[in-house]
């Protein structure tokens, strides 16, 4: 009998020990009656559960007192009978004597317009059709091309002739998907397309716009670029038919998060149901910043890092995401961010900011920070070395680096091209921010010279380089990728850089009008050659393994460095020894001085698939070296091979 009642005990622990630390709260909708469910710290005194027939205004058609799942336990339960599809609700939760006010609560999966209220809708009614044949394309990190953009600024413009424009549906037309092709990347990392709070979805007839970081709700697209922001299954499934159609072109769509802050505190989810648990709080008992943005959340703390697992297996999960982009991942500590990569699938990339935008309420050797990612195996990311090497420091965009002919950057441009791994032939010493090699693999550093953050390339070219000419502008622009695209990290771009947009010159661009943001379609026929030479490059990356070795080892022992003069950065890589390699010697020189330079190579004839501006991996012409002496045309790229 002891026995018997001690395994029954077991049995029901077991039963309610899951329930106790229940990861999805929200709603679980059936047919014949929804559970609800809340989390919330301990000295809540009591929580109310409001149904609604809207998602916004009327009044609750049914209020439910919610009861703890345990005794003195943080879990609230309700269950209400009938079939609640269609309806919206609200938890409210009251600490000392007053009510927080009605939120969606942490893990709405799906919410009415602005996020306000959950909604309750069949998940399994959300799916396009073929939705269960969908399948993650396969493409090694090694492999990637990521091109980053904003749903708005891409399609947008009329110039691009878009039927969904500035939506989720926009990237399932042809349009999209032949110029996203033609150009080769083969991965989109879309910039928040989360429930946001910036741009006002009742308004959506009016001209807003917004970057989105600015999270409300995490687990539930943003209703700004579904076709119907009112009808919470709409946006659900668009973004699904978004997700397909570029799976179906091979294209892996990574999703940028924002787990480190939310828009507010007061009326923030988080704050609505846990006061103060989520958030990082300063000794003196202010909120800590590391955001820079007001707060800063504490994903050291059980609750928050279960959170942020939980939802990055819910976007694997739901909406067949293929990876995520860390905004501010330096405000997480490595535990947290160790935890995602091993929750998810080897194939899901993950990256992110590996710093913080102000100082965090936490140890800084606990933090995700770029200078700890060899403690974060699988994680990468961004390199602002290359980055500020290439185009010149983040504080001053009147300053230029090597693009603009200024000395001292070569060991940042060479320590970009390896892949911010160890490499005998870098100096790390006069590399401009990191002292010492971050990454343990080049698949974890970042290859970039441009983002949504800061000027675009073209931009930031006109304000650092003196007097630059159309044609001068053009020539580092495309120097500046080809940099990025041999360099053995993974190659990251901003959308529109191959068709040369602007920014009229807007630093921060997150709330500028279209007229800034959008991409300008007719730079395409106005700039072919740009294009041409993007698509050019990416091909040749791609067929070529030498480019995207993969490994430190194979990095170390096929790569190594000519010479280094000032603006002059030229690579050697022995492609014989690269699995599935069909070239021998490969050459590589960056020339950014405004007139030629020569660099020694082996006596010998080569072909050359990148010269003077113009770029084809089937060979533009052959060149025999006198002297072993080759020319680098001003302000160009090189490559050659035999
Ligand atoms: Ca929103």
């Amino acid at each position: 009998m002891k026995r018997i009642t001690s395994l029954l005990v077991a049995i029901i622990m077991a039963l309610l020990v899951p329930l106790s630390i229940n990861a999805r709260t929200g709603v679980n909708y059936g047919p014949s009656a929804s559970a609800f469910s809340v989390e919330t710290n301990t000295d809540a005194q009591q929580v109310k559960l409001r149904i609604y027939k809207d998602g916004l205004g009327g009044k609750p058609v049914k209020t439910v007192n919610m009861k703890r799942a345990l005794k003195g336990g943080t879990l609230w339960q309700a269950s209400v009978k009938g079939d609640l599809k269609g309806m919206f609700y609200t938890f409210d939760v009251k600490y000392g004597g007053k009510f927080r006010g009605e939120c969606a609560g942490v893990w709405a999966t799906a919410v009415g317009v602005n996020g306000k209220r959950g909604a309750i809708v069949n998940m399994a009614e959300t799916d396009p059709q073929g939705w269960s044949a969908d399948k993650r394309p396969s493409i090694p990190a090694k492999d990637l091309i990521l091109y980053e953009m904003h749903h708005r600024d891409f399609s947008i413009d009329e110039s691009g002739d878009f039927t969904h424009r500035g939506k989720f549906l926009a990237l399932t037309e042809p349009r999209a998907i032949g110029h996203l092709k033609a150009l080769g990347v083969n991965a989109v990392h879309i910039l928040p397309s989360f429930d946001y709070a910036s741009v006002d979805e009742t308004r959506l007839d009016e001209p807003q716009y917004n970057w989105g970081y600015d999270p409300v709700n995490y687990n539930v697209p943003e209703g700004g670029y579904s076709t119907d922001p009112y009808k919470p299954e709409v946006r659900i499934n668009e973004f699904k038919q978004m997700v397909q159609a570029l799976h179906r072109a091979g294209i892996k769509v990574i999703l940028d998060v924002v787990y480190n802050h939310t828009w507010d505190i007061d009326g923030s989810n988080f704050q609505r149901t846990r006061p103060d648990y989520y958030y990082r709080k300063n000794a003196d008992g202010t909120y800590s910043n590391g955001s820079g943005c007001g707060n800063e959340t504490a994903s050291d703390r059980e609750g928050m890092r279960q959170f942020m697992v939980e939802s990055v297996k819910y976007w694997v999960d739901e909406y067949h995401i293929d990876g995520f982009r860390f905004d501010l991942m330096g405000v997480h500590d490595i535990e947290t961010m160790n935890a995602i990569r091993a929750a998810v699938p080897q194939d899901i990339f993950i990256y992110g900011e590996g710093w913080s935008a102000g100082s965090c309420a936490y140890p800084g050797e606990k933090l995700a920070m770029k200078a700890n990612i060899q403690q974060m195996p699988g994680i990468a990311a961004f390199s602002d070395c290359m980055r500020d090497g290439l185009r010149g420091p983040w504080d001053s965009n009147s300053k230029a680096a090597f693009l603009g002919g200024v000395k001292g950057y070569e060991e940042s441009i060479k320590f970009g091209i390896a892949g911010a791994i160890q490499h005998p032939g870098v100096d790390y010493s006069k590399v401009n921010y990191s002292k010492a090699p971050y990454a343990t693999e080049p698949t974890q550093m970042i290859a970039y010279v441009s983002c949504h953050d800061d000027m675009c390339l073209v931009d930031r070219l006109k304000a650092s380089v003196k007097g630059i000419t159309i044609d001068e502008l053009i020539r580092l622009d495309l120097l500046a990728q080809t940099v990025v695209m041999t360099s053995q990290g993974v190659p990251f771009m901003l959308s529109g850089e191959e068709m040369l947009r602007d920014k009229k010159g807007v630093h921060n661009s997150y709330e500028s009008p279209d007229s800034i943001n959008h991409l300008d379609w007719t730079n395409l026929e106005r700039y072919p050659q740009v294009m041409d030479y993007y698509k050019n490059l990416i091909a040749m990356r791609k067929a070529h393994p030498a480019f995207h070795m993969g490994s430190a080892d194979m990095v170390r022992r096929n790569l190594d460095f000519l010479p280094t003069e000032n603006c002059l950065v030229a690579f050697h890589i022995n492609g014989r020894n690269v699995p599935g390699e069909s070239w021998g010697d490969i050459y590589v020189a960056f020339n950014a001085h405004k007139r030629a330079r020569t660099i020694e190579v082996p006596e010998g004839t080569y072909t050359v698939v990148c010269r003077n501006i113009k770029c084809d991996q089937a060979g533009l012409t052959t060149v025999k070296t006198k002297g072993g002496k080759v020319t680098i045309p001003a302000q160009s790229a090189l490559i050659i091979h035999n």
